[in-house]
């Protein structure tokens, strides 16, 4: 007599990461590609509404922020290193062009990091993805 639930087969089913953060990055399920991951700008849906996989356990926490950061931080450093040694830009231009991109660079990046990093959470089965279907790890 087997006890396995259909959580049980679901957990042990292979989870790709690459088409899984592909999935995410595109703002999509990991799992089917076609329900949306987010029901707001970094809310991430419950569960999806294509294939019903569940997503609340996801701990995405700090790393999305993290990331855009160090992408955006090193593309500025590049384009402020060209400013100064290529153009000889004015203080002033530096202001005007480095701080919108600053704060509209990680803005438009962030559902795509957070979908990535959400689907590589869910392929590797980390924290909450683990199994124990329905319990609440976090937020
Ligand atoms: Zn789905």
């Amino acid at each position: 007599v087997s006890l396995a639930t259909s959580t049980d087969k679901a957990t042990s089913a292979e989870r790709k990461v690459g088409p899984a953060m592909a999935r995410g990055a595109l703002c999509r399920c990991p799992h089917c590609g076609e329900g949306r991951l987010f029901r707001a700008y970094l809310k991430v849906v419950d569960q999806c509404d294509v294939c019903g996989e569940e997503f609340h356990m996801h701990r995405a926490d700090d790393l999305p922020p993290y990331v855009a950061i160090f992408i955006v931080g090193h593309l500025l450093v590049g384009v402020m290193l060209h400013l100064d040694m290529v153009w000889k830009a004015a203080p002033m231009v530096y202001l005007s062009v480095l701080l919108p991109l600053a704060i509209i660079l990680p803005m438009l990046m962030l559902p795509s990091i957070k979908g990535s990093i959400v689907g590589l959470q869910w392929a590797m089965r980390m924290h909450g993805f683990a199994g124990r279907s329905g319990e609440k790890m976090g937020q």
